[in-house]
């Protein structure tokens, strides 16, 4: 890396700089009554070092639900689970798809297109589970990720977790259907609710973007901790997320950041720059695709800026 921590810090107090002054914030998702009140004018951007440094600008300390960022940990947890046997359930290839789209799942008979689409997701929890039992599936996922973070206070934001289970017809279907192939090994609503509490860790852009760090080097915390995940696994998990991270966007968000990166439709996005760095912005108003806006626009300036882009 050739740029100084000041170099970083400027690049972050840019971003943040040009996010407040954008006009155009995007649509806060509402089909998820909690998330509809988030607040669209917020920005944040953090970014931690190899060297375990995190630096950061704007709303980096407010913490919000990572929501499908946490596809991210599953299938890294699920792959120590239950290994590559996990390919013959889901697929790897993008969907050019919507996040929540059924469409696919008929014409390929019950096999989601990727880890990373709900349905994928859905089933990469319902692997966790063929080991363990719901709770205790959850307990795995939160300690798992503040073993990643080294943060204990991460915790289930419960009245999010408890508006999507009121609200999530769509992932309802979608479990049903995936149920119809025989493709759930658990009953729907178990599943489900595991998927939606494990939406609804909450973390703020530090936190994340200090959890992210197990996918930027080769799966350890940094030179001096602890390896989480293999290196294999780490950058097979980067791989996916570079080509399925932002769904039908995924394309346009690699022609435009150029990095592994995975979006939630709570507004953050976790990206990777191999070996430099970890990146974890928030913005809650999304675009067409349901990823965040202003994160992105954040995300292409910081990247472009100090010459990140793996390309
Ligand atoms: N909990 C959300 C859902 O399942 C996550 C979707 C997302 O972040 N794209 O609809």
């Amino acid at each position: 890396m050739s740029q100084s921590l000041d170099e970083i810090k400027s690049a972050l107090q840019r971003a943040i700089e040009r996010a407040e002054q954008t006009k155009e914030r995007g649509k806060v998702a509402a089909y998820i009554p909690e998330l509809a009140k988030a607040d669209p004018q917020k920005a944040g951007i953090a970014v931690t070092l190899a060297n375990g440094e995190t630096i950061s600008a704007g709303d980096c300390n407010q913490q919000t639900t990572i929501q499908s960022v946490s596809k991210v940990f599953t299938l890294a947890l699920a792959l120590g689970t239950v290994g590559d046997r996990l390919w013959s359930r889901v697929g790897r290839e993008p969907s050019g798809s919507a996040f929540d789209s059924i469409l696919q799942l008929e014409h390929e008979n019950g096999v989601p297109r990727n880890p990373f689409v709900n349905a994928g997701a859905i089933v990469v929890t319902d692997s966790i589970l063929t080991s363990y039992q719901p709770k205790e599936a959850l307990a795995q996922i939160v300690s798992f990720v503040r073993a990643l973070a080294e943060d204990e206070t991460i915790h289930i934001d419960k009245a999010v977790a408890m508006s999507e289970t009121q609200t999530g017809h769509r992932n309802r279907a979608l479990a049903h259907y995936l149920a119809s192939h025989g493709n759930l090994r658990d009953e729907v609503d178990l599943t489900l609710g595991v998927y939606f509490h494990q939406c609804a860790l909450s973390m703020s852009c530090v936190q994340l973007s200090r959890a992210g760090r197990f996918l930027a080097f080769g799966g350890g915390l940094g030179p001096q901790n602890g390896q989480m995940v293999s290196a294999k696994r780490a950058k097979r998990i980067a791989a996916i997320m570079l080509t399925c991270g932002h769904y039908d966007g995924s394309g346009d968000f690699a022609y435009r950041v150029g990095v592994p990166a995975k979006s939630g439709v709570s507004g953050m996005i976790l990206a990777v720059v191999p070996h430099i760095a970890s990146i974890a912005v928030w913005s809650p108003g999304l675009n067409k695709h349901g990823n965040s806006l202003i994160g992105t626009q954040m995300l292409e300036q910081v990247v472009n800026e100090l010459d990140w882009s793996i390309f």
